[in-house]
C-alpha cells in the first residue's frame, strides 16, 4: 500500500499544486488533497487559530484538520522566500509551528524549509528533504522534480492562454492573493459571478512573470515582498496598456501585506488612470448578499460609462 501524503487546499496550494502533486506521485506516494473549502473547514480553522489571524491562515488550519485522519504525512512547508531577492509574508515562515501547536494528534508534517532569497540553489536542498520522506534515491528525486517542474510550467501556460476571450463586453482585472482569488467558497464565487455578467476576467497569474517584473521596476520604491511585486507590477502594466475597463481588489481582513499594497494600488489607479476601482475585504463573517450588490453596482457603473462617461464617478 502506498504512503499517503496530504496537501492542504489552501494558501500556496493554488500557486504550486501541479508541482508538488506530480513530485510526490512520481515518488510513489498517493496524494490526498483536502476537501474544497466548506462551512466545516471554515469553522474548524477559526476554532484552531487566534482571532487576529487572517482568514487564509485560518482556512489553512481547517484544511489540515480535514486531512488529519486520512493520511500518513501532511505537507506543510516553511516558506521564507519563493524568489531570489524577495521575501514572502512572514506568516508562511511559521506555518509548521503554528499548525503543530494548534492542532492535536497530527501525522508527521513534511515541514521542509524553502528559502530562495539568495539563489534557487537552496531550493534543491528543500526538494531532497521532501523527497527523503519517500526515498533516498537522489536520482529519482531529481528526475521527479524536473518532471514536476515541467507540469507546473505547463499549468502556468494554460492560465495565460485564458486571457480575454474576445466575445465578452467588459474586461475586469481582479487583484488579490491566489488563495483569495481561486478559493471560490472564500470569495463567494466572485469570479464566476463576474463572468456571468458578460465580463472577461484577468488575474495577475495570467500575465507572464517577466512582464510583471518589468513593470514592477518602474515602481518608485523597493518591493521586498513577492506578493507586493506581483500586484504593483500588474497595476503598472494596466496603467500603461489600458487593457481593462475596471479593477477589483479582493483583500482579506487582518492581512498585513494588503494593508499596504491595497492602498498603493488604489493610489496608482486613482492618480494615474480613470479606471473604476473597488476594494472588497473578506473575512469569515462576510455576507454574500453584500458582495452580490457591490458586484452588480460595479458592473452597472461600467456599462453606464459607455453612454455617459463624463458624469460617472471613477470611484467604485
Ligand atoms: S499575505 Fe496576508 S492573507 Fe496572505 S498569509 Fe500573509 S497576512 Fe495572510
Amino acid at each position: 500500500m502506498s504512503i499517503k501524503i496530504g496537501i492542504p487546499r489552501a494558501l500556496l496550494y493554488y500557486e504550486f499544486y501541479p508541482l508538488w502533486i506530480t513530485f510526490f506521485e512520481l515518488l510513489g506516494a498517493e496524494v490526498v488533497i483536502s476537501s474544497r473549502t466548506n462551512k466545516q473547514i471554515v469553522e474548524s480553522g477559526v476554532q484552531h487559530t487566534v482571532d487576529e489571524a487572517c482568514i487564509p491562515v485560518k482556512l489553512f488550519h481547517g484544511h489540515v484538520v480535514d486531512l488529519r485522519d486520512k493520511v500518513d504525512y501532511i505537507f506543510v512547508p516553511r516558506l521564507r522566500s519563493i524568489c531570489k531577492g524577495e521575501y514572502i509574508c512572514p506568516k508562511f515562515c511559521g506555518l509548521p509551528e503554528m499548525v503543530r501547536h494548534s492542532i492535536k494528534d497530527l501525522p508527521t508534517l513534511i515541514d521542509i524549509t524553502i528559502d530562495c532569497i539568495k539563489s534557487n540553489r537552496d531550493l534543491k536542498n528543500a526538494v531532497f528533504a521532501a523527497g527523503n520522506f519517500l526515498t533516498e534515491d537522489r536520482d529519482l528525486i531529481t528526475t521527479a522534480f524536473q518532471t514536476a517542474y515541467i507540469a507546473y510550467k505547463e499549468h502556468k501556460m494554460i492560465l495565460k492562454k485564458q486571457l480575454f476571450p474576445p466575445f465578452k463586453r467588459k474586461k475586469i482585472m481582479v487583484l488579490g492573493h491566489p488563495y483569495t482569488l481561486y478559493d471560490s467558497y472564500l470569495n463567494m464565487d466572485l469570479l464566476q459571478k463576474l463572468e456571468a455578467c458578460d465580463t472577461s476576467i484577468l488575474t495577475p497569474e495570467m500575465l507572464p512573470k517577466p512582464v510583471i517584473s518589468h513593470y514592477a521596476q518602474n515602481f518608485d520604491g523597493q518591493l521586498y515582498w513577492s506578493f507586493a511585486k506581483k500586484l504593483i507590477g500588474t497595476v503598472l502594466y494596466l496603467k500603461d496598456t489600458k487593457s481593462v475597463d475596471g479593477v477589483i481588489y479582493i483583500s482579506t481582513f487582518g492581512c498585513g501585506v494588503d494593508s499596504v499594497v491595497a492602498h498603493l494600488v488604489e493610489k496608482i489607479i486613482r492618480r494615474d488612470t480613470t479606471l473604476p476601482f473597488m476594494l472588497i475585504t473578506l473575512d469569515e463573517h462576510t455576507g454574500e448578499a453584500g458582495i452580490n450588490t457591490r458586484i452588480e453596482a460595479f458592473i452597472d457603473m461600467l456599462k453606464w460609462r459607455d453612454s455617459d462617461e463624463n458624469h460617472i464617478s471613477s470611484h467604485g
